[in-house]
């Protein structure tokens, strides 16, 4: 039978500064080798590369932050590029919101802090996109700062090792994780070591399923690993609703080779983006009939299905090979392009996979 709850208390000093000691040491021998992870540190690439990390692998976070850094080497360089450059770049990343909240900051930090990143949390917090984790990891990994941070993997590796039955979903289970973070970071000897260790910690060791504890620094200060709660703690979270949305995609090509595209609003999913003209439905697929008429399209002629899921969403693709309905009743949406040039527009996975990828196996000249 599973134990009583443990009541969190607050870690001792003596403690915290055991616990952070073996992270820092641990850390100092096992950090992976990673693009950002110079000495001295670049403020402006660990931001891009924080910014990166948010919802994206850090393997991938990797293989792109070159690309990023090199086309924009400062936050000036950015600030200056017009914004389809960065979702150019960001292509496939999901998340466009944080390219475009990227831009923003770059911005401010080129009118409001001379072109350098700023180093206190307060300032941090006033970019776009930056949340209280962001800006403590850049104060404390950059700066060095005694900033507390609390994400994901910081969440379970302080629960696990306080033994802290709390659930995750609870607001209170937060605030206890950032007192226990600013504990933790009061007590080490480098917040940059340590705050990064423990993130480190929680991204290869006390991972969320099968925590190595044999191979964990903490082992022997670690309350869920003595109690044989380390698979329960944190308690699993109720997964979010998902909805079903449908996008029927029209693939035109004209006789040269090249395919419509166009590009998509300014708000809401894959805001600015591009893709092949589409017609999107909440309820069920659109009918060909509503697809020619609202498209400006002819002679439909189905063409594939799949289904792409983004964190919240289920996303029916249907597509469709036609010709454009000319002269009238109307003219196709969006312009005629080459592959290349379609290549060098920002797109979301599912968009290229459409354009560069069936579009050349159906083409219908
Ligand atoms: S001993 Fe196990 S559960 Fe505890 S912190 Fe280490 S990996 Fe996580």
């Amino acid at each position: 039978m599973r134990p009583d709850p443990v009541t969190p208390n607050p870690i001792p000093r003596d403690r915290a500064k055991r616990i952070a000691a073996r992270v820092e040491t641990w850390f100092a021998k096992n950090a992976r080798d990673l693009p950002w992870r110079t000495s001295p540190r670049d403020p402006w690439m660990s931001l891009l590369s924080e910014i990166l990390a948010q919802q994206t692998q850090i393997s991938r976070v990797a293989e792109r932050i070159p690309a990023l850094f090199s086309t924009f080497p400062s936050p000036t360089h950015l600030a200056h590029a017009p914004e389809q450059s960065i979702l150019a770049l960001w292509s496939g990343l999901g998340y466009y919101s944080r390219a475009r909240n990227l831009h923003k900051s770059a911005q401010m930090i080129r009118d409001s802090f001379d072109g350098n990143v700023p180093s206190a949390v307060d300032d941090l917090l006033k970019l776009p996109g930056v949340g209280r984790y962001t800006a403590g990891a850049i104060a404390s990994m950059v700066f060095n700062q005694r900033a507390p941070i609390v994400d994901g993997n910081v969440r379970r590796v302080i629960m696990r090792i306080e033994g802290a039955d709390l659930d995750p979903a609870n607001k209170a289970t937060d605030q206890y994780a950032w007192a226990q973070s600013q504990r933790l970071v009061n007590a080490c000897t480098s917040p940059a070591l340590f705050n990064e260790g423990l993130m480190e910690l929680g991204a290869l060791i006390c991972t969320p399923r099968a925590p190595k504890c044999a191979q964990c620094p903490l082992s022997r200060s670690c309350r869920a690993r003595r109690a044989n709660l380390q698979d329960q703690i944190p308690a699993p979270k109720k997964p979010a609703a998902r909805k079903a949305i449908h996008h029927a995609a029209v693939i035109v090509t004209d006789a040269a080779g090249k395919i419509l595209a166009e590009q998509r609003p300014a708000r809401g999913l894959w805001a600015n983006l591009w893709q092949a003209p589409t017609l999107e439905s909440a309820e069920r697929a659109p009918t060909p009939r509503q697809i020619t008429a609202e498209l400006g399209v002819r002679k439909l002629k189905p063409a594939g299905h799949f289904l792409f899921k983004t964190t919240h969403r289920d996303v029916h693709f249907h597509i469709y090979s036609a010709h454009p309905a000319e002269p009238s009743p109307g003219t196709p949406r969006g312009e005629f392009l080459s592959p290349e040039a379609i290549a060098a527009k920002p797109l979301a996975t599912p968009h290229r996979r459409i354009l560069l990828e069936i579009a050349p196996a159906t083409a219908r000249p």
